[in-house]
């Protein structure tokens, strides 16, 4: 396996990074997650132009223009052999001292790495998961934007620790008013009759590349797609829920803090939108 890591490629063994990095001492850095279907690049500029935004919004220079961050994605898929692939570009602050100040820091490091797919168990989206809601808090869209995708994952690994203490694999967060923000590393919708909704960014959900494929799809097939807020009790009330993510693609919810949704089983909404998703990202996808 080639990762690539600072203009040129090395063997996985090989990739290291400084432990004065400041990715590595405070999260200083961005990241993205992308994924290859049978060749295909899925949604890969919308992917380069969230880690440029998330990059410039705490002001983190990426050596490399957009078209040869995409180039470099591309090679190192080409690098590997890859079809089917999990992509994950890393930006860090690079090498810097012990102090916080960003400026110390000289270079970005550069890193891309690119998995063969490990794909969810098929039987997940066979019968849908159980999740819960945690006490964790989505961070004030104010304080630290959820639409940057930083290093900084220190909530949403709460969030999957107490999911984990609770028996389940994964758990919603709410913003500081209690509205549903979004998993931890997943987007969340819920069905009521003809009525698609999900949380709008700025309750404090990071806009999901693979939410806004699902809410084009949703409103192309005729649903009353809308974002909007909701609390818990439209989430336990709803006919349908699941969840949205370039790993994840879209998951059924069939139970949430024990209340079961629906007939407890994925709802046919959310197998429907599954299986136009699985369409588009072979017929939409750049070589
Ligand atoms: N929310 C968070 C916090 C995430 O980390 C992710 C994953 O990238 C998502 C939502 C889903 O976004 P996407 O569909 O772009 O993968």
């Amino acid at each position: 396996q080639w990762i690539y890591l600072n203009d040129q490629f090395v063997k996985k063994e090989d990739a290291k990074i400084s432990v004065y990095d400041h990715g590595f001492l405070y999260g200083d850095g961005v990241f993205e997650g992308i994924r290859v279907y049978d060749g295909n690049v899925f949604r890969l500029r919308e992917h380069i132009d969230r880690l440029y935004q998330s990059a410039k919004s705490i002001m983190l220079k990426i050596p490399y223009s957009e078209e040869e961050f995409i180039d470099l994605i591309v090679q190192t898929i080409e690098k590997n052999n890859l079809r089917d692939a999990y992509i994950r570009p890393v930006v860090s602050r690079g090498v810097g001292d012990l102090g916080l100040d960003p400026f110390n820091c000289k270079r970005a490091n550069v890193v891309i790495i690119a998995e063969p797919l490990s794909i969810f168990p098929k039987e997940l989206y066979e019968t849908g998961i159980e999740i819960v809601t945690v006490a964790t808090r989505r961070n004030r869209p104010d304080v630290l934007s959820p639409k940057v995708k930083s290093l900084n994952y220190l909530n949403n690994i709460l969030v999957k620790l107490e999911a984990h203490l609770a028996n389940v694999s994964e758990a919603l967060m709410l913003n500081d008013q209690g509205y549903v923000a979004e998993g931890s590393a997943d987007n969340v919708f819920i069905i009521k009759g003809n009525k698609i909704l999900t949380p709008p960014g700025y309750i404090g959900a990071l806009e999901g590349i693979t939410r806004s494929v699902i809410i084009e799809i949703a409103t192309n097939l005729g649903y009353e797609m809308k974002e909007e807020p909701f609390t818990r009790h439209d989430v336990y009330t709803a006919d349908e829920v699941f969840l949205t993510g370039t790993a994840a693609e879209v998951i059924a919810v069939v139970k949430v803090d024990g209340r079961v949704i629906g007939d407890g089983i994925p709802g046919q909404h959310t197998q429907k939108l599954l299986k136009v998703f699985r369409e588009k990202v072979v017929s939409d996808g750049v070589k």
